[in-house]
């Protein structure tokens, strides 16, 4: 083998000791235990998500910047709110910010179909193209505001919300199957409650798993534009 392609493998070598580093210390340690959510984050190379430049960070435990004044989130938030999701394989599930693609991703391995909503265009192109480069042919992606949800696929078994909302947004509890799970950050612009929210019969049933800091959801049922920038 030429001196190029072993330094070529040595590089790939090194993001896989990151990787597997950062499933044991940072979600294992805290607490994920689902093997299958264990073995999507051992799949899916996070390096790929990110600029070149943060590339080197890219299995750190915190969020990174992924242009458009959006982050990829951390990976511990990204695997406990897959955790939270309760997915066996077959679901429909609808995701409010692709934003990178990278948790996206993540539910892809682990479900039936993914229909991911991101309102900035260049990020949910950029997003589309990428996961189709790395083989995933069960995403639909659609830009626009997911506050309203995606009507036309709808009913989803479960909703994730990627971005900090002031309220769960109506037509995302219409658009859950009864039985449903939506997974979602609550509060103000600068700390969420991570939420769990069941439908049943009579009603929903919520709870909260974890503080957090997301980037705005905005829109009609999130925030409005004009309250982030002034
Ligand atoms: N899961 C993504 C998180 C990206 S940050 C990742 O790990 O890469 C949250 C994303 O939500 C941002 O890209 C932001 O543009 C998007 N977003 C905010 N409000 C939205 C809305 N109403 N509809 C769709 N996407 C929204």
């Amino acid at each position: 083998m030429g001196f190029c392609g072993r330094i070529k493998r040595e590089k790939e070598l090194d993001y896989k000791k990151l990787q597997e580093r950062m499933v044991k210390d940072q979600l294992i340690r805290r607490g994920i235990r689902d093997k299958k959510v264990l073995a999507a984050f051992y799949k899916v190379r996070r390096e790929k998500f990110v600029s070149s430049e943060l590339r080197r960070q890219a299995y750190e435990d915190f969020p990174l910047p992924i242009g458009e004044g959006q982050t990829i989130s951390q990976p511990y938030m990204v695997a406990l709110m897959t955790q939270s999701l309760e997915l066996k394989g077959h679901e429909k599930v609808l995701e409010i910010g692709t934003g990178s693609g990278y948790q996206t991703a993540i539910l892809a391995e682990l479900s039936q179909e993914v229909y991911s909503v991101e309102r900035i265009k260049s990020l949910a192109q950029k997003a589309q193209r990428l996961l189709k480069r790395l083989g995933y042919n069960n995403i639909k992606i659609f830009s626009g505001d997911g506050t309203l949800g995606w009507k036309e696929c709808s009913p989803y078994d479960r909703i994730l919300v990627t971005a900090g909302a002031r309220e769960v947004p109506l037509s995302l509890i219409e658009q859950l199957k009864e039985k449903g799970i939506m997974v979602i950050p609550i509060g103000n612009l600068y700390s969420q409650d991570l939420k769990v929210i069941k439908k049943k019969k009579d009603g929903i049933r919520s709870v909260t798993v974890e503080k957090c800091v997301f980037v705005p959801l905005i829109g009609k049922y999130g925030w409005e534009e004009s309250t982030i920038n002034g």
